[in-house]
C-alpha cells in the first residue's frame, strides 16, 4: 500500500492501531561524487538501516531522534557515517545510548577496526564503561525484533563478508532491503514466507559487462538479478539501489531489458515512501 496522504506530527498517539510507516532514502549509491551518497535509509524518525555517507543528509535535530541502527554488513560504504554520527550525538547519547543491531561478527569487526582508539574513540566505553553512548544488540539471521509496532526481520544474503538484508513490517505495509548480495536463495525464500511485500529495495552494483567483477565482489549485475527475481512470488515495486557511480543509466537500462513483468524503478537519494 503506497498511501500518499500525509498526516500531522503527533497523530500517532491518537491512532495507535494504524501507523503509516515512513521510509526516507538518505543514500543509495555505490559510491560518492556530486549528489551521490552511500547506503542509509531512515524508517520513521528513529530507526536507520545502514549508516553510509547518506546519514549526513540528516539535520542535527533529526539525528537526535535516532534510537536504533540496523547494519547489513561492515563494508565502509554502509558504516562510514557511524563513527561521525555517534560523535556528533555524544551529548544526547549520554542520556540514552544508540542501539546498534547487527550480527555478532559484524560488531566484532567494527569494534576491532573502527572504535579502537586508533581510528576512532571507543564509544562503547564512553563516557564510561558502565554508561556507554552506544550499545550493541546481537541479532542472528532469521530473528525478528519489534520496535513500536514495526517488525524488523534479519535475512541472510550472499556477499564477501557476513551480510544480511532486512524485511520491515509495519501495520500498514512492508518493505525489504537486500543489503549487498549476489545470487542467493535465502533472501527470496524469506520474503516468500510472508503474505505480501509492498516495496523491495534491491542492489544491482555492476553492469553485465562487469558481471565477472560482480560475481567476485558478490554483487548483482542485471542478468544475475533478473534470474533471482524469478524466485519472488510477490509483486512489489522494485527499487534498484547501489548502482556503480557513472554507470547508473547503463545498469538500469540493462535491467529493464532483462526483467519483464515487474515494476522497476531506480532509487534516488531523497526519495520518500509511505507504507
Ligand atoms: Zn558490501
Ligand atoms: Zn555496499
Amino acid at each position: 500500500m503506497m498511501g500518499r496522504r500525509s498526516r500531522p506530527r503527533g497523530a500517532r498517539q491518537q491512532e495507535p492501531e494504524k501507523h503509516i510507516m515512513q521510509l526516507r532514502i538518505l543514500g543509495c549509491s555505490g559510491g560518492i561524487g556530486g549528489e551521490r551518497r552511500t547506503t542509509s535509509m531512515l524508517v520513521d524518525d528513529d530507526l536507520l538501516i545502514d549508516c553510509g555517507t547518506g546519514v549526513g543528509e540528516l539535520s542535527l535535530d533529526e539525528m537526535a531522534r535516532l534510537r536504533h541502527v540496523f547494519l547489513s554488513h561492515t563494508h565502509l560504504d554502509h558504516i562510514a557515517g557511524l563513527p561521525l554520527l555517534v560523535d556528533t550525538l555524544f551529548n544526547h547519547l549520554i542520556e540514552r545510548p544508540l542501539i546498534i543491531h547487527a550480527q555478532p561478527e559484524s560488531m566484532e569487526i567494527i569494534q576491532q577496526h573502527i572504535f579502537n582508539w586508533q581510528i576512532w574513540p571507543d564509544f562503547f566505553e564512553l563516557p564510561a564503561h558502565s554508561k556507554p553512548s552506544v550499545v550493541f544488540e546481537a541479532m542472528r539471521p532469521g530473528e525478528t525484533v519489534e520496535i513500536d509496532g514495526r517488525r524488523i526481520e534479519m535475512i541472510p544474503v550472499n556477499h564477501t563478508v557476513p551480510t544480511v538484508g532486512y524485511r520491515v513490517q509495519g501495520s500498514g505495509g512492508s518493505f525489504a532491503f537486500s543489503g549487498d548480495t549476489t545470487r542467493n536463495e535465502t533472501l527470496w525464500a524469506a520474503l516468500n514466507a510472508h503474505d505480501g511485500l509492498d516495496l523491495l529495495v534491491v542492489e544491482c552494483g555492476f553492469s553485465d559487462e562487469e558481471r565477472e567483477i560482480a560475481e567476485l565482489a558478490k554483487h548483482y549485475s542485471p542478468e544475475l538479478l533478473a534470474a533471482d527475481l524469478q524466485q519472488l512470488r510477490h509483486d512489489p515495486e522494485i527499487l534498484i539501489t547501489h548502482l556503480k557511480p557513472g554507470d547508473e543509466e547503463r545498469i538500469f537500462a540493462e535491467l529493464e531489458a532483462a526483467v519483464s513483468g515487474r515494476r522497476l524503478r531506480r532509487l534516488t537519494g531523497g526519495d520518500r515512501f509511505q507504507l
